[in-house]
């Protein structure tokens, strides 16, 4: 049965510390894990360190990267991936385009010296950039789609569909000012799918003053996954400021709002483990 692993549910930047033990500081990084096949990632944010940490053969690591947007809080675990420095590492990464600056320049840009001590295309395992043109490809029996999600510079969402199960990744969702208009693709990316994992940084009262920083409410987040279809709805991109005892407020009011409409709605924890 194919598993996904949250080992990194936090938006924007890391937040360690004792306060934030029970969700977890990492920032974005899911991963769906195939009995046979190699696994697929969604962002290299800093949870995929706690992958790597669970990786008995760093060897010959071998897996698939589906980026939905090169913000530091998608990219920054990436050249501390232990695996990277084992020659036998294979790591195929997608990303969509930006006309501003392609996949291997922004990575140029932020993993070269004096930022970080060595240079990406020196840490010894093989990392090859896909720059998407395609809105449909496939990872090995897997089909993969994305599309353009609202959010400063261009971002993707992603769905994956395998042998009658499906994943929908929609991270970091710009809530327009009605906080009811869907774009057609996310509409469409989502259909019908069984598992949504979807941005939900701010409460409303957030939302307020940070309307234009490129994310969603919780309440938007449900607005998607009823208007798609989605069978669960898993929210997270949780906001750095929401320390354990905010979390569980928030989960508590948001399984409420769910339950009104009979959808199944998990909060994403680090370490959780779905599955499908
Ligand atoms: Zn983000
Ligand atoms: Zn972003």
């Amino acid at each position: 049965m194919p598993q996904v692993i949250f080992h990194g549910v936090r938006g924007s930047y890391p937040c360690p510390g004792p306060e934030f033990a029970e969700f977890g500081g990492n920032t974005a990084c899911i991963e769906f894990r195939q009995e046979d096949g190699q696994p697929i990632l969604f962002d290299l944010g800093t949870g995929i360190t706690r992958l790597a940490s669970q990786i008995e053969n760093q060897d010959s690591y071998s897996a698939a990267a589906l980026v939905s947007h090169t913000h530091w809080d998608h990219i920054q675990g990436l050249p501390f991936f232990t695996p990277l420095h084992h020659p036998g590492t294979h790591l195929d990464i997608y990303s969509p385009f930006d006309s501003r600056s392609s996949l291997i320049e922004a990575f140029d840009k932020a993993f070269t010296p004096p930022l970080f001590p060595v240079a990406w295309d020196q840490l010894g395992g093989k990392l090859i950039f896909h720059e998407l043109s395609s809105f449909q490809f496939a990872i090995g029996s897997v089909s993969v789609k994305c599309a353009r999600v609202p959010h400063p510079g261009v971002s993707y969402g992603y769905r994956i569909d395998d042998r009658g199960v499906s994943l929908a990744y929609v991270s970091d969702h710009q809530m327009p000012e009605d906080r009811q208009a869907i774009s057609s693709e996310v509409l469409e990316l989502c259909h019908n799918v069984d598992v949504l994992v979807h941005d939900a940084q701010y409460t409303n009262e957030e939302f307020l003053s940070k309307s234009d920083w490129g994310h969603c409410t919780i309440e938007y987040a449900i607005h998607v996954a009823l208007s798609a279809g989605a069978r669960t709805l898993i929210i997270f991109h949780h906001d750095p400021s929401h320390n354990d005892t905010i979390m569980r407020h928030i989960s508590v009011q948001a399984c409420k709002s769910a339950e009104k409409f009979n959808l199944n709605l998990v909060v994403a924890k680090e370490g959780m483990t779905i599955d499908l």
